[in-house]
């Protein structure tokens, strides 16, 4: 058991927006679940000894942080200057992703990725690995041996990608069936069917990535979804007897509640309307729409039409494996919309509102009792401007607003996984 006194905060409902913070409060862990979280005054007063707690005062302790969508190899390729997605993909990430045949590489590179995501307060993601059978499993192998709760999926890609990173139809098909069976469920880790998207998919391919669904519907499907416009020209000239783009994933059987799109800037409306009745969902990924000049999501638009969005990282693409830096892009991107996105509702994303996204909110999300014990401890730098410029905030939000708009890496003092610390910052 494990009782740590700290400043508490975590969203207890999306919907309407409602949150909970503890000025001075303790949360009691135990076997790797969260047992409660109580005022401390009361705490005592009701019999808890609190000579006992963890003493992190100066420290906020929150849920572990959710992204949505993120490639595991690109740590490789991540801040590499480029023009837009199709070139960037060409120059650097096919090449990078190429290195990946090598499991040895594959297996030392999922530890690095995994100790970032640590570093940065990230206890779940949805990762495209590689189109590699064996990096995929030392992907899941890795986060297993860390009990991490990992989504986690094979990249299919039959066709105008590099031979060496391409399967077929029915070899990619094959090998997820394997990845599924050895992986998806066991421990905390679960599978995601990958197409990376449809201009690298022949309609066998993603008729295959469809018959997977179906035959095991309790796993996600994670693909790409009108980020640029020479990409939406390529799938529109690839299938031409279809609509639109997001129609090429419905007429396959892609498009569930249990599906991920990432990006989604220039959906039509049609694709809107259809995206939000079925139930599928965004991955809205602020950091690398900007540094691939992909465009500006409309937040408000896609809400409004009933569409759920949460939030991504998409490093590569995107430039930082923190979930706070991604909120202060997500900011921007907003602004540039006419919306300014809230510090609570922008923490509602990447915590409780990400969890929803995947269907994990009974397990994981914010700190109510019996959810899993992935906690992240917030302290900036002793003596940094961000320490200054906290220590002047008046209320809880403002604190969150400096977090999302100064943060990076450096804000977490500590990450538990499944109750047990496995990072912590040295000042
Ligand atoms: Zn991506």
């Amino acid at each position: 058991m494990r009782a740590i006194r700290a400043r508490l905060l975590h969203v207890e409902s999306t919907g309407t927006l409602r949150w909970k913070y503890l000025e001075d409060g303790v949360i009691i862990v135990e076997s790797g679940l969260i047992k409660e979280i109580v005022d401390a005054g009361q705490g005592q007063r009701d019999g808890l000894d609190l000579s006992q707690c963890e003493d992190r005062r100066d420290m906020l302790l929150i849920p572990g942080l959710i992204d949505t969508h993120v490639h595991s190899p690109q740590i490789d390729v991540i801040a590499s200057y480029s023009g837009q997605l199709l070139d960037w993909l060409d120059k650097y990430t096919f090449p990078a992703e190429s290195r990946y045949s090598d499991p040895f590489y594959a297996e030392q590179s999922a530890h690095d990725f995994l100790d970032g995501l640590i570093a940065a307060g990230t206890t779940t993601a949805m990762v495209y690995v590689t189109s590699h059978e064996a990096a995929t499993d030392r992907f899941f192998a890795a986060a297993y041996q860390r009990q991490m709760r990992m989504i986690g999926g094979k990249v299919l890609m039959d066709r105008l990608a590099p031979a060496n990173l391409c399967d077929d139809a029915k070899g990619g098909e094959e090998a997820s069936a394997r990845l599924i069976k050895d992986w998806h469920g066991k421990g905390r880790l679960g599978y995601a069917i990958t197409p990376r998207f449809a201009v690298t998919s022949s309609p066998e391919q993603l008729a295959s990535a469809g018959r997977l669904h179906k035959a095991y519907p309790d796993t996600w499907i994670q693909t790409h979804l009108s980020e640029n416009h020479e990409e939406i020209r390529k799938v529109s000239e690839l299938y031409p007897d279809i609509t639109d783009y997001l129609s090429v994933y419905d007429r396959f059987g892609l498009l569930t509640e249990r599906s991920v799109f990432g990006h989604c800037l220039h959906l039509s409306e049609a694709e809107i309307s259809l995206l939000a009745t079925k139930g599928g969902r965004v991955a809205f990924c602020p950091s690398s729409n900007l540094f691939l000049g992909s465009g500006l999501i409309d937040l408000k638009v896609l809400r409004e039409a009933g569409a759920m969005v949460g939030i991504a990282s998409d490093v590569g693409g995107g430039t930082s494996l923190s979930m706070f830096r991604t909120l202060g892009d997500a900011f921007k991107v907003c602004q540039l919309r006419g919306y300014s996105l809230s510090a609570m509702e922008a923490f509602a994303m990447a915590t409780l509102g990400n969890a929803e996204l995947l269907g994990l909110d009974s397990l994981i999300g914010n700190l109510a009792k019996g959810k899993e014990a992935d906690l992240v401890l917030l302290k900036p730098k002793p003596e940094s401007i961000m320490a200054r410029r906290v220590g002047l905030a008046r209320s809880i939000e403002e604190e969150l607003f400096v977090y999302m708009t100064m943060a990076d890496e450096t804000l977490v003092a500590e990450t538990i996984v499944n109750g047990v610390t496995v990072g912590r910052r040295n000042d």
